[in-house]
């Protein structure tokens, strides 16, 4: 694999001279090196984005080339996913079987834009004999995207592959932590012959080169996906340039359980929901659980026995479902707001700490029951495999609860009654609301979040619309 910046259609060598190691979280091994991005290297990458935009290479291109183009693009995603795999899987920490989940989900994205190049119909609006009115939904120009270490290829495709369907041309950042199998996109962009500078990779630490790159004067749009603390940064720095910003940040998503629920359902889903895909490093990863009084009892049995089952192992075993955190410093946090929930008074049901195998990150699934809605665990996102449940008598103290956060990213409802699920829906705030499972997900629905989880939405139709902006043009008949 690749471990040079890409720019300009090509991986060309580091002129920093610098480049950063990448650990195995699953026992420290060194997965190998990529090279560090600095000033002369961000300077060339915008250089590029800048000329293709200025050049109108994605605008003007025929819509079904760039159609053929980008499902060229998801079949070779395809092709190259199970070598990709094995190195996402070693620097990443997930199983095999999730990256390979996670190539494919990314192949499905570029397939579905690859499908609304010709279809994006803009209006004409009436307003009568005097003049004629049509918008043209434009893009922004250069956009920097800077991306997280959790799912580094489903995040780099999504804000690509929207990208190219509007006209922005790319400098992307992906994550320090897990950067290498990222670099297969450039070497999939060059084999289907898009042509240069459209997109451009380039590498290196958040503090350092994605400062440089927020700062750039060729920035005109960002989209980042990560914590509110960087999100906020970002804002504050991009103030005064008045730069349009897409936000993905982090979540508290909870699950209200009420007493009609298949419980046994809700036990499933919760499993899937914070322990086993990732180990609960997911923004939408189910961090609380607010369950009726009559079902709590038979709720927290069913998952604790079912969390007992779990395997915690390393990515490249096929039985592990819980794989390592990404990080030493992530164990430490992880393993803080655990001492902090026993702290504030939780009961700590199973977990709460480190499982030693091979010098690795590993976490074990974690349960607290009666948390108190103030406290640190119940506020922050933790980004691990640690659930918190709350008790609740009605309705309305359950959306009390769901909301008090300054997350809303997404939420759950598990009930029988569809008049009630809506009723919940509509007083939730958050982006997106599941009802009686976890992860009901498609490449054409929209996702994003309220409150502190961000703003913009990513996926489906409604992605275009926070990747471009609208141009009026009017003319005067008479
Ligand atoms: P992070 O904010 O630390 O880093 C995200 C990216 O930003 C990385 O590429 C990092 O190098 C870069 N970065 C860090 N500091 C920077 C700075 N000062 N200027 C510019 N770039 C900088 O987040 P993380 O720990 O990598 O990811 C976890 C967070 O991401 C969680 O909060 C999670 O919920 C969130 N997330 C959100 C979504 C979503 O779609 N809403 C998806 C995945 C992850």
């Amino acid at each position: 694999m690749e471990i040079r910046n890409y720019i300009n259609g090509h991986f060309i060598d580091s002129l920093s001279k610098k480049n950063i190691e990448v650990k195995n979280p699953a026992n420290q091994n060194v997965v190998g090196f990529i090279d560090e991005a600095l000033d002369e290297e961000i300077d060339l990458a915008f250089a590029a984005a800048k000329n293709a935009f200025e050049k109108r290479v994605l605008q003007d291109m025929d819509a079904a080339h760039k159609s053929k183009i980008m499902r060229l693009i998801a079949d070779k995603l395809r092709e190259y996913k199970n070598s990709s795999s094995i190195i996402l899987s070693q620097e990443n920490g997930k199983t095999i079987k999730q990256c390979e989940g996670e190539f494919d989900g990314a192949a499905n994205v570029f397939d579905y834009y690859a499908g609304l190049t010709d279809k994006i119909e803009n209006k004409l609006i009436p307003s009568g004999k005097d003049s004629f009115n049509y918008t043209i939904l434009e893009p922004y120009g250069v956009s920097l995207q800077i991306v997280p270490w959790n799912y580094p290829i489903a995040l780099f495709a999504r804000s690509v592959a929207v990208s190219l369907v509007v006209g922005n041309t790319i400098v992307i950042k992906p994550p320090e932590l897990c950067p290498i199998s990222s670099n297969i996109f450039g070497k999939i962009f060059s084999e289907v012959q898009m042509p240069n500078g459209i997109l451009n990779i380039v590498h290196g630490y958040g503090d350092k080169t994605g400062k440089k790159l927020v700062d750039h004067k060729s920035v005109n749009q960002i989209v980042f996906t990560g914590s509110p603390e960087v999100a906020s940064e970002i804002l504050k720095k991009t103030a005064d340039r008045i730069i349009p910003c897409h936000l993905e940040l982090g979540g508290k998503s909870a699950a209200i359980i009420y007493p009609d629920a298949n419980i046994d359902q809700a036990v499933e889903s919760t499993v899937k929901g914070i322990f086993k895909p990732n180990a609960g490093q997911i923004c939408v990863a189910m961090s609380r659980a607010i369950v009726h009084h009559k079902v709590k009892d038979e709720y927290i049995t069913k998952l604790n026995q079912k969390t007992k089952e779990l395997n915690i192992g390393p990515g490249n075993d096929e039985k592990s479902d819980v794989t390592p955190l990404i990080s030493k410093e992530q164990l430490q946090r992880v393993t803080n707001y655990c001492h902090s929930g026993v702290q504030s008074g939780a009961n700590l049901i199973t977990g709460g700490k480190q499982q030693e195998i091979h010098n690795g990150n590993f976490f074990k699934p974690t349960i607290f029951d009666n948390v108190d809605i103030n406290s640190t665990i119940a506020r922050e996102e933790i980004f691990g495999p640690v659930i918190s449940i709350f008790n609740f008598e009605n309705e309305e103290e359950a959306i009390k609860i769901v909301n008090s956060t300054d997350y809303g990213l997404a939420s759950g409802v598990f009930t029988s009654d569809d008049q009630k699920a809506k009723w919940t829906a509509d007083r939730i705030e958050a982006g997106v609301i599941w009802h009686n499972d976890w992860f009901v997900d498609g490449v054409n629905l929209p996702g994003g979040g309220y409150k502190k989880s961000g703003y913009g939405r990513d996926g489906g139709i409604d992605s275009l619309y926070s990747y471009g902006q609208t141009k009026r043009v009017s003319k005067r008949l008479n």
